[in-house]
């Protein structure tokens, strides 16, 4: 069995990230578990991005079992799965435009966010009409209204679940279904990740069950947010390796920052997964102040 690491190849990883990412490593190694790096590359791909994340990775201290897996080379696998889905009978074409779904969530009886299933009500005419007018995105017909997860932070975590997309209207599989598709092929039982992404957890798990698979347990950490408090991001300044470098710092130092952010006494990554105590993590924001001078 399995923890996982799933980078976005988008840019370089911030402080956030790879503490998340450190997290994650400790909670696989310390409960005997492999560890895969997964590169969901899938979207917003910066050249040279995933080598350099890899790197910092390393450089924090952070190993893998390899292959590193790259999930632009997995298309066939995503297809499987949604033609096992097809066959059950349990997707639909929708055909909605980004503002038709807005409209429809906002009505009196909508749920901010919530998908109200418009697409699954046409009718074989309709849905032949409006192939003519644009490409259909695959949305899966949940059979469900809510689902619940255990989480090793959160504890029981119920939330909504409605017609996820599966297959974007571009041909391009959804991040929920290759993220479920992944783990359950991947062999990975375990999902360490920001808490940003607990309210996905239900959806993902559902769509876990329909493939067969038995849902991870999770554990959702918080995230590192800047000196206002809001989750941090690149426009806060120096919050990636090579940023911090300009000022002074080697990836060591970030190690020891991290550690002290969870009370640690540790000062590298092999002396944290000794201490590492799942009960023993801070349940609130990490607060990261860029260095400026
Ligand atoms: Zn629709």
């Amino acid at each position: 069995m399995f923890g996982r690491y799933a980078p976005s190849p988008s840019g370089d990883l911030h402080v956030g990230n790879l503490r998340t990412a450190l997290l994650a490593w400790m909670f696989a190694r310390s409960s005997g578990r492999g560890f895969r790096m997964r590169v969901e590359d899938l979207d917003r791909v910066r050249p040279g991005a995933q080598e350099q994340q890899l790197a910092d990775l390393a450089a924090l201290g952070i190993d893998w079992d390899p292959p590193v897996v790259l999930q632009s080379e997995r298309l066939a696998v995503y297809a499987d799965a949604v033609s096992t889905l097809e066959a059950r009978g349990l997707t639909y074409e929708c055909f909605c435009t980004r503002r038709e779904i807005a409209e429809a969530a906002s009505a009196p009886h909508g749920v901010p966010g919530h998908y109200p299933g418009t697409c699954r009500r046409l009718t074989e005419e309709q849905r032949a009409e409006r192939r003519a007018e644009r490409p259909a995105a695959l949305r899966l017909a949940s059979g469900v209204d809510q689902f619940t997860v255990r989480d090793l932070l959160h504890g029981t975590y119920t939330g909504p679940v409605d017609d996820l997309v599966l297959v974007r209207n571009d041909g391009v599989p959804a991040y929920n279904l290759a993220v479920v598709v992944d783990d359950a092929e991947m062999d990975v039982d375990q999902v360490v990740r920001g808490d940003d992404l607990l309210a996905s957890a239900p959806r993902q798990a559902y769509l876990a069950t329909l493939l067969g698979a038995v849902p991870p347990h999770y554990a959702h950490v918080a995230l590192a947010v800047n000196g206002l408090g809001k989750r941090l991001a690149k426009r806060d300044g120096a919050v990636t390796l090579a940023d911090l470098a300009l000022y002074g710092w080697t990836p060591a130092d970030l190690v020891a920052a991290i550690a002290d952010s969870l009370g640690m006494a540790a000062r590298d990554a092999v002396g944290m997964l000794d201490e590492f105590d799942p009960a023993a993590l801070p349940r609130t924001p990490w607060v990261f102040v860029p260095p400026t001078g």
